[in-house]
């Protein structure tokens, strides 16, 4: 182990404070919040279980950084949405496709700039003819 990463070996976090470890050379179970999400998975209710330091050279910025790593036995699965919540859902979008002027579900998003849909603010006929060019 060179002297670098002599340096930021501190597994029991006696000198940091918290579990550390020298770039790739933490336990396997120890992931970043990346690392997690990539596999599905949230922090859930834990903090942050240990760090990962290393220094860079990065141009502009050189010192030591950090990366904060969490424990993947605690982890819990990405929340999903509720039935509920999808309902919501489809109802706020419902109500976006919904012409104010004639009341009727537009089928798509009524634009911002008419409040209405296309019928209402153009006319059938104009509708029609930009479908047709
Ligand atoms: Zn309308």
């Amino acid at each position: 182990m060179s002297r670098i990463r002599a340096r930021f070996w501190d597994p029991a976090g006696e000198k940091y404070g918290l579990p550390t470890y020298p770039w790739q050379m933490a336990p396997a179970h120890l992931l970043t919040l990346r690392q997690l999400t990539a596999r599905g998975l949230r922090p859930g209710g834990q903090g942050v279980q240990a760090q990962i330091l290393w220094r860079s050279r990065r141009h502009g910025a050189p010192g030591v950084r950090a990366a904060y790593l969490y424990d993947v036995r605690f982890a819990l699965p990405k929340r999903t949405a509720s039935p509920a919540q999808l309902e919501a859902l489809g109802k706020a979008n419902a109500a976006r496709r919904r012409c104010t002027e004639c009341g009727t579900d537009a089928g798509y998003v009524i634009p911002r700039r008419y409040g209405m849909c296309l019928d209402c603010a153009l006319g059938p006929e104009q509708v029609g003819t930009e479908v047709a060019a």
